[in-house]
């Protein structure tokens, strides 16, 4: 038994897959988030019939979502990652979060990911891309969108790229997908440098030179991808890996992650009847309904045009 205390508090949640968990490391002025996904990967994944090239980014994008979505303030609070591209492979990325729900989906052409070959790079993906990562509060009434270029090797990176730019908060981000006996899992963790060891986005003294963070980077990016991605390998236990020789590692709360959609036939008849009605006229097809399909989960809602009012 070595010394220090490890305020691991007991999970109420398994710490091993489709969970998110924070950390914090007080005596550094360090927090973090680790996050591991299988379930939510494939629940997401059945929706649409991607080719495994796009199936590992959505993967990869889904536990990106999680980490963010793991640093809301708030339990009403929703993070929408968004990659907007120009002559990529991929025309549109969007993954979402709302209390523990992921969900995402991915345009692409898929004659031009054939060509790509087996492992495109970034640049392949997204051409002169851009990843909006947008965190709003509702109860607080407050919204936040950063917005970096997608470059560079990996998403990881282009995230670890946002919280220097837009946040100047120094940052670490590794996320790792594997495919193990059929199942993606994706795997990520994100550590953070905070001024004063305060758990919040009030930085004001931020230091981006203080000696504890190159020394917290250095543990936290030693994990590995297999470790990452080892559903054998509950979250606490890889954190114990990597910070074991520090005096204090503070556990928080774990989140329990799902695959949810939040679209419903009120509110997309709602958005149909806010167009002026020679509009609503030119959707309906040929079985004389207007017919609008979920990009997130493929549901698919009919209604007849009789259904709204005309007044
Ligand atoms: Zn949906």
């Amino acid at each position: 038994m070595r010394g220090g205390s490890y305020l691991f508090d007991m999970p109420s949640v398994q710490l091993n897959t489709d969970v998110a968990l924070g950390v914090a490391i007080p005596a550094r002025n360090a927090r973090g988030r680790i996050a591991r996904l299988t379930g939510v990967v494939d629940a997401v994944l059945s929706s649409h019939n991607y080719p495994p090239v796009i199936e590992r980014l959505m993967a990869e994008a889904l536990v990106l979502t999680a980490l963010f979505g793991s640093l809301l303030k708030e339990a009403e609070g929703q993070v929408t990652l968004q990659a907007q591209t120009e002559n990529g492979i991929v025309d549109l990325m969007v993954c979402d979060y709302l209390r523990g729900e992921l969900r995402g989906y991915i345009r692409h052409d898929p004659e031009r990911l054939a060509e790509a070959g087996p492992n495109p790079s970034l640049f392949a993906l997204f051409g002169k891309g851009y990843l909006a990562i947008t965190f709003d509060h509702p109860v607080m009434n407050e919204r936040y969108q950063g917005i970096v270029p997608l470059e560079g090797d990996s998403l990881a990176q282009a995230a670890q790229n946002f919280f220097a730019q837009s946040e100047q908060i120094p940052s670490l981000v590794r996320l790792a997908v594997d495919k193990r006996d059929g199942q993606w899992v994706a795997g990520g963790l994100l550590f953070q440098h905070l001024p004063e060891g305060e758990e919040g986005r009030d930085r004001l003294h931020t230091r981006l030179d203080h000696p504890d963070w190159p020394h917290v980077a250095v543990l936290a990016g030693s994990v590995k991808a297999e470790e990452l991605t080892d559903p054998a390998l509950p979250l606490d236990d890889l954190l114990w890996r990597l910070f074991h020789e520090e005096d204090e590692v503070r556990t928080l709360n774990a989140v329990q992650l799902t695959r949810g959609c939040r679209c419903d036939p009120g509110y997309v008849r709602s958005v149909i009847a806010r167009f002026p009605p020679d509009e609503r006229e030119a959707m309906v097809g040929e079985d004389g309904l207007i017919r609008v399909d979920c990009e997130f989960c493929s549901s698919s809602f009919s209604m007849s045009l009789n259904e709204f009012s005309v007044d």
